[in-house]
């Protein structure tokens, strides 16, 4: 067995869509690949709290890589040269943070994240964000100071792109709330992460930690 290999996502060059979630996911996608059972999106994956981080600063990714738990390197076909081409990698964003502390020396890094930031707030509906928070804090009245903005800003960025009202309404649903500090509990609390990053199969490693996300949850719903 090869010891922690790499993840790898790969960015389709076909209408593809997810075989768990069943999503269109359109003609460049972002998807892993597992198994038998086909494409996942990166939701399905679990891998879509990591960051984007462009090729050309080798140590800022090499640091960015060594800081964060999990990672993937991002790879395209590539038609004329018949191979896989990295693209860069993804990334957790605490991971990229620390990395690009370690590089401040550097100015192109600085421009960098400032660019990374305005994108980020762009994305966000500020309103949206604190209305989902909200009901976080609501339905969990115990949970960890400011996880219910952590976990907010997360859901909301995985709804950008289709932020109607029915989908606003469809994110503050209880299920999704539920759904959303599920995930945040598994990633944030529990070795999920690492059992990732070591090659487990997903359903696998959730039920490896199911225990400690539900005395997680326990906890939080308490007053
Ligand atoms: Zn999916």
């Amino acid at each position: 067995m090869n010891e922690n290999p790499d993840l790898k996502v790969f960015i389709s060059t076909r209408e593809s869509s997810c075989d768990e979630c069943g999503k269109k996911l359109g003609s460049r996608a972002w998807i892993t690949l597992v198994g038998e059972r086909g494409a996942l999106c990166l939701s399905c994956a679990d891998l879509d709290h990591l960051v984007f981080l462009q090729p050309g600063n080798a140590a800022l990714t090499r640091r960015a890589r060594k800081h964060s738990t999990l990672s993937a390197v991002v790879l395209k076909w590539s038609r004329a040269r018949k191979r896989y081409e990295r693209q860069g990698v993804l990334v957790e964003e605490n991971g990229l943070v620390r990395a690009e502390a370690e590089c401040l020396t550097d100015g192109e890094v600085r421009a960098r994240r400032r660019e990374r930031e305005a994108e980020r707030c762009a994305e966000l509906d500020r309103e949206y964000v604190a209305r989902f928070a909200r009901r976080i804090r609501e339905l969990f009245p115990n949970c960890a100071p400011g996880a219910e903005d952590a976990i907010a800003e997360h859901a909301c960025l995985r709804y950008s792109g289709r932020v109607g009202r029915s989908a606003i309404a469809k994110a503050l649903d209880e299920k999704a709330v539920h759904l959303a500090v599920v995930a945040h509990i598994r990633h944030a609390k529990t070795s999920y992460d690492e059992l990732l990053a070591q090659g487990w199969d997903r359903h696998e490693a959730r039920h490896q930690v199911a225990q400690q996300v539900q005395s997680v949850l326990d906890c939080w719903r308490r007053t």
